[in-house]
């Protein structure tokens, strides 16, 4: 399968070698050949942004800024909406969770992934059990939203597509019942940026995040955009340089700061420019793609994955909402980006990962997904035992130890194994 046009060789223990399928988008997608090349072209010319008089340092702002303006129409903001540049999701998330007002309520599924789950422990928090379907979720939450304190501040926090099964949450539904209750709702599209498109007027979230390295850019940067109020209220996320606009000695000792009241007031120190344009590469890239072709292919390779799957005997397919996994003569597919998990009865995931590895030259994941909570569940364990993000230690066999593979024993199985595409797969 060609990665976006560059091919990779791989060694098989088996001997020769087999151009490498990349199966792992969902945990980060190869960049783009456009914005490797939009990068190479601009990189001999980086400065320091925001800082000097000099031309590389003028280039360099006037990039940074015009990439804002690219995300910012990506995204569908609203006028008004701020575009913070951050490293990752984790960052802009733990950035929102620092920005939160006073006394201010969170309500998250426990089907997040721990970007999402964990970062709100400065808040009061109500963790909502798995939904089963889609109008579950939204059920769930007007029910624990209902009877809240109109007057205090609260925060939803949810996935738009989910890095385990794929599926698609009812975003739109979500936020129109958190503002019913007078809540407000980060959407967390770090899975579902890459594959559909996300528009923050549309959706009616007051936040988003995502990162570039899964949006078919490199690592090192993210995005948080939406409302700029709480963040302009906030205390910065780093204190610094590029966030300060005055600071003085004050009579008597100490230093008195006025803070920037923009995106920079969250952006101390140095910014990654190289990477922000990066992102705004990607998103003029897949902007020009089209997302209804994107969708439509992706769409097409999600039914041959399934199709695929459902033939090979013991293959269990993880799906939360009920999708399953439809009969090889086409059942119904549930609605889910490129993100398949499963697992396979009698085997041990982790090896099976290893083995597709080694001897096929497929890149997969395995493991937890860092959605602890959310895969015991669906692999029929308990989701208040506590797991690890990747294969269990020592189970993971080493390259070209893939001959020993252990059926796993009675019970639910350990882990699961994910295949991820998208673009230009
Ligand atoms: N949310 C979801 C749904 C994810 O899949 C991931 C990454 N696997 C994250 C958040 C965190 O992204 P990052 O590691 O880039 O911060």
């Amino acid at each position: 399968m060609p990665v976006l046009g560059r091919d990779v060789t791989v060694p098989l223990v088996t001997g020769g070698e087999v151009t490498y399928a990349a199966l792992d988008y969902a945990a980060s997608a190869p960049a783009l050949q456009r914005v490797w090349d939009d990068v190479a072209a601009y990189a001999p010319y980086y400065g320091s942004v925001h800082r000097g008089a000099g031309y590389l340092s003028q280039l360099s702002t006037d990039l940074f800024e015009s990439s804002r303006a690219t995300v910012h129409a990506f995204l569908d903001c609203r006028e008004d909406d701020q575009v913070v540049f951050t490293r990752s999701t984790t960052d802009s998330l733990n950035l929102l969770a620092g920005a939160l007002p006073g006394g201010c309520e969170v309500f998250v599924f426990e089907t997040e992934h721990h970007a999402s789950l964990l970062p709100w422990t400065d808040a009061r928090v109500t963790y909502l059990d798995a939904p089963r379907t889609p109008q579950q979720a939204v059920r769930a939450l007007e029910s624990a939203l209902s009877g809240r304190d109109l007057g205090a501040p609260a925060l939803v926090c949810v996935t738009g597509a989910s890095n385990v099964t794929g599926e698609l949450w009812p975003v739109r539904e979500l936020a129109a019942v958190s503002h019913a209750h007078g809540a407000r709702i980060v959407l967390d599209a770090a899975q579902l940026a890459p594959h559909h498109p996300v528009s923050v007027r549309k959706l009616g979230v007051d936040w988003v995040a995502f990162s570039g390295h899964k949006l078919y850019a490199p690592f090192g940067s993210g995005v948080l955009a939406g409302r700029a109020d709480w963040l302009r209220d906030a205390e910065p996320y780093l204190a610094g340089g590029g966030a300060s606009r005055k600071v003085s000695r004050r009579a008597g000792g100490g230093v008195d700061v006025e803070w920037h009241t923009t995106a920079a007031r969250h952006e101390a120190g140095s910014p990654n420019v190289i990477g922000v344009y990066a992102i705004a590469s990607a998103c003029r890239a897949l902007t020009e793609a089209g997302f209804d072709a994107l969708v439509d292919r992706e769409r097409h390779l999600v039914e041959k994955v399934l199709a695929g799957l459902a033939e090979v005997p013991g293959v269990r397919v993880l799906s939360l909402f009920g999708g399953g996994t439809p009969s090889a003569s086409g059942g119904r597919t549930p609605a889910r980006v490129g993100v398949v998990s499963f697992v396979v009865e009698g085997w041990n995931s982790s090896h099976l990962a290893a083995a597709l590895s080694a001897e096929y030259g497929i890149g997969v994941r395995d493991g937890l997904f860092c959605a602890h909570p959310l895969v015991r569940t669906l692999l029929g364990g308990d989701p208040q035992q506590p797991g690890e993000c990747g294969a269990p230690e020592g189970e993971r066999g080493e390259r070209g130890e893939t001959g020993v593979r252990p059926a796993e024993g009675a019970g639910a199985p350990l882990n699961a194994i994910r295949v991820s595409f998208g673009a230009g797969t």
